[in-house]
């Protein structure tokens, strides 16, 4: 690890992570908001639109063709990142992972304790009655009649646990969040600008003593922080 934040990580024993699409990139997946990535490619309508409820709930099969194409990944492995934060609370020095990320990596790393403020690719349920889905589901819906991935026990449209646009935080993970966040002596902000609200309002509840930010660019967090890392997150923690 670099050694600044090994040093600041040995003094503490109630960590939290804070991190977002960064902490992907480097499993190769496509960070939403960067150049090059998802939101500055060209489609019929903006991703912003696609992946808002309202457009789930009247163009439906497209936002099925949509999500299916750009938001589930395959293959994609957790990186050193993932690691190294998933030994950290096995060690007992890390609380909690709260993510904006919907990969399911940290938890494919390990790691137990995660809060996932945008939801999961991995979890779906049927609207209609609640029976769950794994992702292969809604990918084998692909190609079956209008590609809308159905319930088998009712008919009812199965929906991806993802938080779209337009749509609340779940409250219970929001509050988990706030509260190990509340209760950190440290916290790492790492792989996120910072710019998606509500999840970046999420580190002013942080009251401990060492605020440590590693990103590839100046985030706003940057002027609080003890340490300030601008590069691979992984490289960083590995
Ligand atoms: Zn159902």
């Amino acid at each position: 690890m670099e050694q600044r934040l090994q040093k600041l990580v040995d003094r503490y024993s109630r960590i939290v992570f804070f991190g977002g699409a960064g902490v992907s990139t480097e499993s190769g997946i496509p960070d939403f908001r960067s150049v090059d990535g998802l939101y500055h490619q060209k489609f019929k309508y903006p991703p912003e639109v696609m992946l808002s409820h309202t457009f789930y709930e009247t163009h439906t099969a497209e936002f099925f063709d949509f999500y299916r194409s750009k938001l589930i990944v395959h293959g994609a492995q957790p990186n050193a990142a993932h690691r190294r934060l998933a030994a950290l609370e096995q060690q007992g020095k890390l609380t909690a992972v709260v993510t904006q990320n919907i990969d399911g990596l940290h938890q494919a790393a390990g790691s137990r304790r995660v809060y996932e403020l945008h939801g999961s690719t991995l979890r779906n349920h049927c609207t209609r009655c609640g029976k769950s889905y794994p992702v292969q589901f809604i990918e084998d819906a692909a190609g079956v009649g209008d590609g809308v991935p159905r319930c088998t026990a009712c008919g009812g449209i199965v929906k991806p646990d993802v938080v779209l646009y337009e749509e609340g935080l779940d409250e219970a993970t929001l509050e988990g969040a706030v509260r190990a966040i509340r209760g950190a002596d440290m916290l790492i902000v790492g792989g996120t600008s910072l710019a998606v609200y509500p999840a970046a309002g999420l580190i002013r509840y942080f009251r401990g003593d060492d605020l440590v930010v590693i990103n590839k660019d100046p985030t706003p967090a940057d002027s609080m922080a003890t340490l300030v890392i601008h590069g691979p997150i992984g490289e960083a923690m590995a």
